[in-house]
């Protein structure tokens, strides 16, 4: 069957005439004429229309306005055959939920970020950030160049889900404090929200993690019930106002060093599209990754200078021997981490090695250009 609805958007940039002119030429797939799974296209010429669900804010900048980016270049490479409607917490499911919403096919899609999903499978938090891991750049090129994406993709499959990288926060702040880190002990009963690894760091350091969604963190440090929270970094923390909530603004982002947003598909529902709607999807999301990479670094120190100038926040970084001890908690973390089953040993292993050759070279590219530039 040729599929001539396609024959009339073949102007739309080269990437999508070169796909659509390899689908008219095709006959439909299997999975698409069989109309088993997913919410395939009911008629010739009707769009897909699926959901994204998110565990951000409705439009938060950078976080939820990434997804929506997203949704917008899905709908915009195919010619609109694919309509995405997104969600932010809370509006369809709660953002917790949204690995379980998309795993079970209540929607197509679901953006947030790996390490939301340790329970489901340890390995996850491995795709997000590790505690002095991986930098945006080395992350892409493990995901990319290095074999982390196939890895991923393993770890996901069991629950019926692809996953794709789609934004990277680069480098975070650690976190709003309301008491000063001078020593190890300030550590001590500190009661913070902070996800994944880096909270189970933490509790090995004396302290009490918390875990919470990005709309809750405001509340919970005004009242209180937490200490400090980190969340993302100055264009992020800006927006939630937490300035407001808490004296000292703490850095390096030791525990999220380049945090990867990821975007889930639903495996039943990608696999019912077209060869060329597929390779939209995936490298919309790949356009996305990138694009949200250089919205932070291009956003970032504005809001800092904001937050600094206009607020008068207490910047300030942690003590080189906090950092160190640190460092040497999350080497054993992440290595028990690695122990608790199979499939996380094989992806601590790939992480580790990968870290160790990529390391190697940033320390005589990138590391040494910034000292350079920074001595001059
Ligand atoms: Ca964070």
């Amino acid at each position: 069957m040729i599929r001539r609805h396609f024959l009339g958007r073949l102007a739309q940039g080269a990437l999508l005439a070169a796909s659509g002119a390899l689908a008219a030429c095709k006959p439909q797939s299997p999975a698409t004429q069989s109309g088993a799974a997913g919410p395939a296209p009911a008629r010739r010429g009707e769009p897909v229309k699926w959901k994204m669900v998110t565990t951000w804010p409705k439009n938060f900048p950078g976080l939820g306005t990434g997804a929506n980016y997203l949704a917008e270049l899905i709908t915009q490479l195919s010619g609109g055959r694919i309509e995405v409607k997104v969600y932010g917490a809370k509006e369809l499911v709660p953002a917790f939920e949204v690995f379980d919403a998309v795993s079970r096919g209540t929607a197509q899609l679901g953006h947030g970020s790996a390490y939301y999903w340790k329970g489901k499978s340890e390995a996850a938090q491995f795709f997000s950030a590790v505690p002095f891991g991986l930098t945006a750049d080395e992350m892409n090129a493990w995901l990319y160049h290095g074999g982390g994406m196939q890895l991923w993709e393993e770890v996901y499959a069991p629950f019926g889900l692809i996953p794709m990288a789609s934004g990277n926060t680069g480098v975070q702040m650690a976190g709003w404090f309301n008491r000063e880190i001078n020593t190890l002990a300030d550590l001590q009963g500190l009661k913070m929200r902070i996800p994944g690894l880096g909270g189970e760091v933490l509790a090995r350091a004396g302290g009490v993690p918390v875990s919470l969604p990005g709309g809750e963190l405001f509340t919970s440090l005004q009242s209180g019930a937490i200490d400090a929270t980190e969340w993302v970094g100055p264009y992020n923390d800006l927006a939630f106002g937490l300035y407001k909530a808490a004296k000292y603004y703490y850095y390096p982002g030791w525990h999220e060093p380049g945090t990867t947003l990821e975007c889930m598909v639903n495996k039943q529902a990608f696999e019912a599209l077209p060869e060329d709607l597929r390779a939209i999807v995936k490298n919309a999301s790949r356009v996305a990754n990138q694009d949200l990479l250089a919205e932070y670094t291009a956003r970032n120190n504005q809001a800092l200078k904001t937050l600094v100038t206009e607020h008068q926040v207490e910047l300030r970084p942690l003590p080189d021997q906090v950092l160190r001890h640190l460092k040497a908690l999350s080497d054993e973390v992440v290595a028990e981490v690695a122990a608790k089953d199979e499939q996380s040993r094989r992806v601590y292993e790939a992480f580790r090695d990968f870290r160790e050759q990529v390391s190697a070279w940033s320390d005589i590219s990138e590391r040494a250009y910034l000292n350079a530039r920074a001595a001059g």
